[in-house]
């Protein structure tokens, strides 16, 4: 088929491959993956820059056989599948993903791919719940991953560089109950300056800023509770508790939010801040993200509050989130508790680059690690040298396609260093 005109989910970039495909089966995979000399898989298009694209062959996994194996504590699901789809016949399985991340219209595969995160001081990355990963590499190799393959950890977040990934198993634990409660317009500084006490006061905490003025304009707290527990204070961190439902995005109604005030659902209709049946977030916009070192989150507050002004005019909203660190070689929080400093801004990539890059040029002393599937403008070389593992993994990926296949522009920079 040639290529429709394909853009990604904010319509910033077109993709240009010379072909757009939709193999129905494996042995149709394995036979394009064979003909094709670059060649890329499209999830859901969410990200924000090319790591989707190429010039050569896009392949789109929506047509294949789309199953979901429910087993105890563990469920595999073909990887094109969207977390939205797979919550609801999890849950009523009886079974749950421990985190989300925003919003579940991303792919699962797609999401592993970019190491997506949601909020958590104990929750790592997405990427963190994978334990098998099925697909078929460069050399048309069908392969099976689990978590005692050595090349696992170095596998799991791969931006696409592996091959094509057909099926992922994902550890589950027993469903589970969430509240969420918003707090409003607390000082910032009262926030960072006992940071680990809001972080810590729910399991999944999402703190919303425009950071002119520095005022948290909607902390998101969300509880694993069963019934019966006591409501959270009226007032805190100088904050008061909302009365009524919020969109984080200012100017974005609520209903497109899940519900708040403290009423108690199931984890997938929780965890997620927007809706399945929806659009999220704001719809026309970018964003970019940064996860600096825990130990580093006031400093690095500091440096943002000073550019404050700057980064206002072009920005929608800013979120801040906590993830647990992991062994996955280029998740961005490898190593790393971190702190997530994420900018929704508006959809005029002209006047945001400037900003972005100002944003880089503050973080910069905390080596910071920009969000695979985001917008950043960080020299490649110093993105890689924040990965400790980098050079094994383009070791690994080499193994896996040594023809560099899977390659598009967008990898090119950071696998030339
Ligand atoms: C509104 C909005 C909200 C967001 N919220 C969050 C958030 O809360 N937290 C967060 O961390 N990120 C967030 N993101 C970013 C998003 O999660 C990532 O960009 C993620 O990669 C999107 O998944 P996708 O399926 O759309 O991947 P795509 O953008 O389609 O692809 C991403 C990468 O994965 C590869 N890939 C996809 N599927 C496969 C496969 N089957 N086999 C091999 N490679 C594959 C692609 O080649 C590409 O390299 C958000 C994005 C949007 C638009």
């Amino acid at each position: 088929m040639s290529a429709p005109r394909l853009r990604n989910w904010a319509g910033n970039i077109a993709f240009r491959p010379r072909r757009y495909v939709q193999p129905r089966d494996l042995d149709e995979l394995v036979e394009i993956i064979r003909v094709s000399d670059q060649v890329r898989v499209l999830g859901t298009g969410h990200s924000f820059n090319p790591i989707a694209d190429t010039t050569g062959t896009l392949i789109s996994l929506d047509h294949l056989p789309r199953e979901v194996r429910v087993m105890p504590g563990r469920t595999a699901v073909s990887a094109g599948t969207r977390y939205g789809d797979l919550a609801f016949p999890l849950h009523e399985a009886g079974w749950a993903l421990a985190n989300v991340g925003s919003l579940p219209h991303i792919s699962i595969a797609g999401a592993c791919a970019t190491a997506t995160h949601g909020s958590g001081d104990r929750n790592g990355c997405l990427a963190t719940a994978v334990a098998g990963m099925t697909g078929v590499d460069g050399t048309c190799r069908v392969f099976h991953l689990t978590a005692e393959s050595p090349e696992f950890p170095g596998a799991v977040v791969h931006l696409g560089a592996l091959g094509a990934v057909t099926e992922i198993e994902l550890v589950t634990e027993p469903t589970f109950t969430v509240r969420q409660w918003v707090y409003e317009d607390a000082p910032l500084d009262n926030v960072f300056a006992d940071l680990d006490d809001v972080t810590s006061a729910a399991y999944s905490v999402s703190i919303f800023t425009t950071w002119d003025p520095p005022t948290a304009r909607q902390i998101w707290l969300k509880e694993r509770v069963a019934a019966g527990r006591p409501d959270p204070p009226a007032r805190r961190w100088g904050g008061r508790l909302a009365e009524r439902d919020h969109n984080p995005v200012p100017g974005m109604p609520p209903e497109n939010c899940t519900p708040q005030l403290g009423r108690i659902g199931p984890w997938h209709e929780r965890l997620p801040h927007f809706r399945l049946d929806v659009t999220p977030s704001a719809g026309d916009e970018l964003q970019s993200e940064y996860f600096v070192p825990r130990a580093a989150a006031v400093e690095a507050y500091r440096a943002l509050r000073h550019i404050g002004s700057r980064i206002a005019p072009v920005l929608q909203i800013s979120e801040i989130r906590t993830v647990a660190a992991d062994e996955l070689w280029l998740s961005p929080a490898y190593h790393r508790p971190s702190v997530a400093f994420h900018f929704t801004w508006i959809a005029d990539e002209e006047a945001v680059r400037p900003v972005v890059s100002e944003v880089e040029r503050a973080l910069a002393p905390l080596q910071p690690r920009p969000h695979w599937g985001k917008l950043f403008t960080m020299d490649p070389a110093v993105v890689r040298a924040a990965y400790p593992r980098f050079d094994d993994f383009v070791a690994l990926a080499e193994r896996y396609d040594p023809e560099g296949k899977f390659q598009n522009d967008f990898l090119r920079r950071f696998f030339a260093g």
